[in-house]
C-alpha cells in the first residue's frame, strides 16, 4: 500500500466515524505510523509502506474511529512548547492550562518552592521548572499511575522535582512560596455530558469535582495556608463559571484574590496571596 492510498483510506474511514478533525487525525497518524513527515509525503506520494506501519496505521484508524483520543494513540502532547508523555491514566495537557502557568511564572524566581497539586502527567509543574531556573519542584498525585507518567516525563524534560503519593496536600511537609493546581472541577453529573473522547477515556478521577464541581476548591483553600510561606501565593486552574465561587472560597484567606481570563476571554484560573 502507497503512503496516499493509506491516508486515502485513514480519512474515509475517520469521517464515516464522525471524528470532526478527520482530516487533521489521518494525517497524524500516517506521520506517526509510517514514520513520514508531511513534506516527504509530498515528495514522495506513491512510496511504499512497509506491511508494518500499514498494520499500525489501521490499528489506530480503527482506535480513533472508537474515539480514543489522538494522544493516547500517539502517546503526546505539546504543552508550553514541551512534548508531554500521556497515556489513560492521565489527562490530557490542555492550552487552556497554559494561561495558569503563564501567570504563575511573572511571581516566580529562582530558589523559590513550587507545589503542584494534582500534577497528572505533571505539565504544570515541569513547565514551570524547565521555563524558571533554579526552582524547587514536589508534585503530587491520589494516582500512583499518573505519578509514573509524571516522573517519565521529568526524566525527559532534565527537570529535577519530587513526586509524591497521596490526596491532595497528605504527602507533603513544609511550606512552599507557590502552590499551584488544575484539580478536577467538572460537575459528576455534567461528566457524562462530556464528549466521547473525554468521558470514555480520559480518567474519570481526574474530571469529576463532586456534585457541584467545587469539592477540592474547598479542600485547597482550607488546607493550602498551612503549606504557604508568608505571603506564599496560589495559582488555581477553574472552569468558565467557576470564577466567582472559587474566589469567595479563597477570600477569606487570601488578599488580593484575582479571576484571569483564557485566551477565549472566560475565567480560567482564580489566584491570591495568603493574608498575613
Ligand atoms: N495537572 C494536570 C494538568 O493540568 C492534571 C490535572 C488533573 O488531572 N485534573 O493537566
Amino acid at each position: 500500500m502507497t503512503l496516499s492510498g493509506l491516508l486515502r483510506e485513514g480519512r474515509e474511514r475517520l469521517k464515516s466515524a464522525g471524528i470532526p478533525e478527520w482530516d487533521l487525525d489521518a494525517w497524524y497518524l500516517l506521520e506517526y505510523a509510517a514514520d513520514c513527515t508531511r513534506n516527504e509525503y509530498f515528495l514522495y506520494p506513491e512510496k511504499e509502506v512497509s506491511p508494518s506501519g500499514e498494520q499500525l496505521y489501521r490499528a489506530l484508524i480503527r482506535k480513533r474511529s472508537a474515539h480514543i483520543p489522538l494522544q493516547y494513540l500517539t502517546g503526546r502532547q505539546e504543552f508550553m512548547g514541551f512534548s508531554f508523555v500521556v497515556n489513560e491514566k492521565v489527562l490530557i495537557p490542555r492550552q487552556d492550562t497554559e494561561i495558569l502557568v503563564e501567570e504563575a511564572l511573572r511571581t516566580l524566581d529562582a530558589g523559590m518552592r513550587v507545589l503542584d497539586v494534582c500534577t497528572g502527567s505533571g505539565c504544570i509543574l515541569l513547565s514551570l521548572m524547565r521555563l524558571c531556573a533554579g526552582l524547587e519542584g514536589t508534585g503530587t498525585d491520589l494516582s500512583e499511575e499518573a505519578l509514573q507518567v509524571a516522573g517519565e516525563n521529568a526524566r525527559r524534560l532534565g527537570a529535577r522535582v519530587s513526586f509524591v503519593q497521596g490526596d491532595l496536600f497528605e504527602p507533603v511537609s513544609g511550606k512552599y512560596d507557590c502552590i499551584v493546581s488544575n484539580p478536577p472541577y467538572i460537575a459528576s453529573r455534567e461528566v457524562d455530558a462530556l464528549m466521547e473522547e473525554v468521558r470514555g477515556h480520559e480518567p474519570r478521577m481526574a474530571l469529576d469535582g463532586g456534585e457541584d464541581g467545587l469539592y477540592f476548591y474547598r479542600k485547597i483553600a482550607v488546607q493550602s495556608p498551612k503549606y504557604l510561606k508568608d505571603r506564599g501565593r496560589i495559582f488555581l486552574e477553574i472552569g468558565f463559571d467557576q470564577g466567582e465561587a472559587v474566589a469567595g472560597l479563597l477570600a477569606p484567606a487570601f488578599d488580593e484574590v484575582r479571576i484571569v481570563q483564557d485566551l477565549a476571554g472566560l475565567d480560567r484560573v482564580v489566584c491570591g496571596i495568603l493574608r498575613s
